[in-house]
């Protein structure tokens, strides 16, 4: 994945400065009948049905749990249609007909503040787990399960930080939607009994800190605040962030529910309080569609189930349009490779970043260290390579590949251009075995 993570030329300021584009009633919808985590799926519709807006549609079923499909417009059930998913592969879509009559399933209904109020953990648990929240930043962990812990919690974090390059869908949405995130927020602490959250964003994003620093006057007394962190990679990740925001390094493995901690990404929260608010699954997500070879970056606002190749020409479509291209589902670091922009937009996708394909030619290592230097979790890649070449698994189970969080660095800042990120990746497969 050498072309998804050397060639950076960030655009990251320009676009979050600029509003989302609203683009909510594409002629037809694609909802993924399966996930990584749900390999299987059973639909409750047949051919030719009507379905309503955040209907249950079906079910996924993976090893440890199952998750409803929700419908994300009103409209006619097509059959199935395969498309990229956001694990890479060509997976089963569900092809709705948009009627654009947005008809909400009755299964939507406003609480009052006061049932709101009344709420117990377990009946937000059931709810956050009936609409089928996961976590928005791209993780796609249930939400349920992340609520089902018994540690008592004295701190609930929120990552706005978004460190990856070019990705802005956050930024926006946390300019765009700043009342959403706080009473999300707020339901969270409700749950938990919790009075104290921080929400964590990068010192250097003053638009952001100027709108959330007057959220918190208005939400004084509430127990949240205001948490700058660094600007560098890869702050986002959740042990870099509770250190920054708090102090406390976690051991390898250990869960932030363990130091009383719980943390969600800001976009989540959004997803939490439609769920707590108007028993709503999420229907409609931010977007980024950038990178080099798009000729204006831009966010959207879509629903679930939006192809991507209606939005290109809105972004001025691509630029150099001979030249090969590279499609990236998320941050160039973590993100994964598709072969083509045949992309739809589920409710993890953050980005679709679009590079003019450049291959490298790969150099032998020159034991430069570069990559044991700058891995966040303390690995030692090379080895790792050189193990996995010789197929050693006692060597790579002792190197600790299950460590990597896959943050790219090593293949980032590797001298020679070695997917050296792509070896640990094997490493983890062999080591599990
Ligand atoms: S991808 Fe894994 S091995 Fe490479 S730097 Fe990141 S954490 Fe370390
Ligand atoms: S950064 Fe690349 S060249 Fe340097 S030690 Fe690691 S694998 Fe070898």
């Amino acid at each position: 994945m050498i072309e998804k993570t050397r060639h950076i030329k960030d655009t990251k300021k320009l676009v979050g400065m600029l509003p989302a584009i609203r683009y909510t009633e594409p002629k037809y919808l694609f909802i993924a009948t399966a996930n990584a985590r749900c390999p299987k799926a059973d639909l409750y519709i047949k051919e030719g049905d009507h379905v309503n807006s955040c209907q249950v549609i079906g079910m996924r079923h993976g090893p440890f749990f199952e998750q409803p499909i929700h419908a994300t417009c009103s409209g006619t059930y097509l059959g199935l249609e395969k498309h990229y998913h956001r694990n890479g592969k060509l997976t089963d879509f569900i092809k709705l007909e948009n009627d654009f009559k947005d008809t909400i399933d009755p299964s939507v209904k406003e609480r009052t503040p006061e049932e709101i109020a009344a709420l117990t953990k377990e009946e937000m648990t059931e709810i956050i787990k009936q609409t089928a929240n996961v976590g928005l930043g791209g993780s796609s962990f249930p939400t349920y399960i992340k609520f089902q812990t018994d540690k008592p919690i004295n701190l609930i974090l929120i990552n706005g930080i978004e460190c990856e390059p070019y990705i802005t869908a956050d930024h926006r949405l946390m300019l765009e939607f700043p009342y959403r995130i706080m009473e999300g927020i707020k339901y969270v602490m409700q749950a938990f009994n919790c009075k104290h959250a921080k929400i964590c964003i990068k010192s250097k994003y003053k638009d952001i800190k100027e709108v959330y620093t007057q959220m918190v006057k208005e939400y004084a007394g509430s127990g949240i605040e205001l948490c700058l962190v660094g600007n560098y990679y890869p702050q986002g990740w959740e042990v870099e962030m509770i250190k920054n925001a708090t102090g406390i390094q976690l051991k390898p493995g250990e869960l932030p529910s363990n130091r009383g901690i719980i943390n969600f990404n800001v976009s989540t929260m959004v997803g939490i309080y439609k769920a707590i608010k108007y028993n709503m699954p999420v229907i409609k997500r931010f977007i980024t569609i950038t990178g080099d070879g798009i000729n204006f970056p831009k966010n959207f606002r879509v629903r679930v189930g939006t192809p991507v190749k209606e939005l290109i020409p809105m972004c001025g479509g691509y630029k150099n349009p001979d030249k090969e291209k590279v499609f990236i589902m998320g941050g160039p670091m973590m993100g994964a490779s598709v072969p083509s922009d045949d992309i739809i937009v589920t409710k993890t996708v953050t980005s679709i970043i679009v590079l003019d394909k450049v291959t490298d030619k790969e150099e032998p290592c020159v034991r430069c260290g570069s990559c044991v230097l700058t891995c966040p979790v303390h690995l030692e890649p090379v080895q790792i390579m050189n193990a996995v070449k010789t197929l050693d698994k006692e060597r790579i189970k002792s190197l600790n590949p299950l460590r990597c969080i896959e943050c790219g660095l090593c293949t980032y800042t590797c001298t020679s251009k070695i997917q050296v990120t792509d070896y640990v990746r094997k490493a983890k497969m062999i080591a599990k075995l």
